[in-house]
């Protein structure tokens, strides 16, 4: 190994939560966030409960508060990113109800605007600069492969000509966290091409949505970036995997009224993110059997979640009043895989 910046080896599971903003328009007269306090507490307030059962406490490894920047986000990310190219295998998760900035943390809210990059153009930047500076001792080549999982099929977002067929996942340690062969792969060497490849994901994500039911919400992305490195000297080779996973909208529908398609993509939501908090939580209580089969989300990151691989799950809430049944069942999810 070369230098591994990871500070803090206890535990290779880690849970940050952050509060979005409230939007503008939005009333922000009453929060139910009462305070974010030291070491990773965050006390929520239930207004339409009395005394001490309205106050409830939840602890994490870090908890962002609604002025906290992308840059910032980003530097408590960066040491478990660059860890890959050490050789590790690394999950990156974005947790939480639609709307509460899952895919802000991980994309942004703009393209155009670098300053409000997510973790995932800012890991790919910031794997790009180390590869560089390395440059005399190991030669890197970078790839990635952009997915998507929906009702329980796994499809391509990088195929250029549309065609989104559905993939077989194939869990076999020599594919070193490709566990989806058939996927395209795409070589990248700076952040351009990526930026390029991001916009076909994107565009090809939103085939097939509807205005009233937003696709991105009811379906897992995962961006893998894989990287090879060379030592120089000794001729060895290293491989590391990078999982960026958007997942789908952890709410809860009301089962009276979801019907068809809609009750149906509900059912497959709940059941991969319970098989993802359900792996998570044996992982961190070292039990011997872990669940990975019982979804395709935990199939296709099996060999980068346990063993050496480390993973960060980020869960997002926001502090308006009618989400607060919303945001406690993802802290007691938050809680359950810390
Ligand atoms: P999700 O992906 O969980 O459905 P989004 O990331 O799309 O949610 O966020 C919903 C809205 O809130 C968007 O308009 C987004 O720009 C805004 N938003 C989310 N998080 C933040 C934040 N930390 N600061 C400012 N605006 C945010
Ligand atoms: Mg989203």
């Amino acid at each position: 190994l070369l230098y591994n910046q990871v500070q803090d080896l206890k535990g290779t599971i880690r849970v940050y939560c952050r509060v979005r903003p409230f939007l503008p328009g939005q009333s922000d007269g009453q929060s139910t966030i009462d305070y974010i306090g030291e070491n990773g507490n965050i006390m929520i307030v239930n207004p339409h409960k009395q005394g001490k059962d309205a106050r409830r406490m939840f602890t994490f490894n870090k908890v962002f508060g609604t002025n906290v920047t992308q840059q910032q986000i980003y530097l408590d990310t960066q040491p478990l990113i660059r860890s890959v190219l050490d050789g590790y295998n690394v999950c990156i998760f974005a947790y939480g109800q639609t709307g509460s900035g899952k895919t802000y943390t991980m994309s942004g809210p703009d393209l155009m605007a670098e300053e409000t990059w997510g973790v995932n153009y800012r890991a790919l930047c910031d794997l790009f600069k180390i590869s560089k500076a390395r440059l005399d001792i190991i030669q890197y080549e970078v790839g990635v492969q952009m997915i998507e999982i929906y009702n329980e099929q796994v499809r391509d977002l990088l195929v250029l000509d549309g065609s989104n067929r559905r993939l077989d996942i194939r869990n076999n340690s020599q594919l070193n966290g490709l566990n989806v062969p058939d996927a395209s792969w795409v070589p990248v060497k700076c952040t351009e091409d990526v930026l390029d490849l991001m916009k076909i994901g994107q565009r090809n994500r939103a085939v097939g949505a509807t205005a009233l039911n937003e696709r991105s919400s009811r379906s897992h992305s995962i961006l893998t970036v894989h990287i090879r490195g060379k030592e120089l000297v000794s001729g060895s080779i290293l491989k590391g995997c990078l999982h960026l996973v958007d997942l789908a909208g952890s709410e809860r529908v009301d089962k009276s009224e979801a019907v068809g398609e809609r009750l149906r993509e509900a059912q497959h939501i709940n059941r991969s993110l319970s098989a993802l908090g359900d792996v998570i939580s044996a992982l961190a209580q070292k039990s011997t059997h872990i669940p990975y089969r019982n979804s395709k989300l935990t199939q296709v990151l099996q060999d980068s979640l346990g063993g050496h691989a480390k993973t960060l799950m980020f869960v997002h809430i926001n502090p308006e009043v009618n989400s607060i049944g919303e945001t406690i069942s993802t802290l007691k999810f938050a809680e359950r895989v810390a």
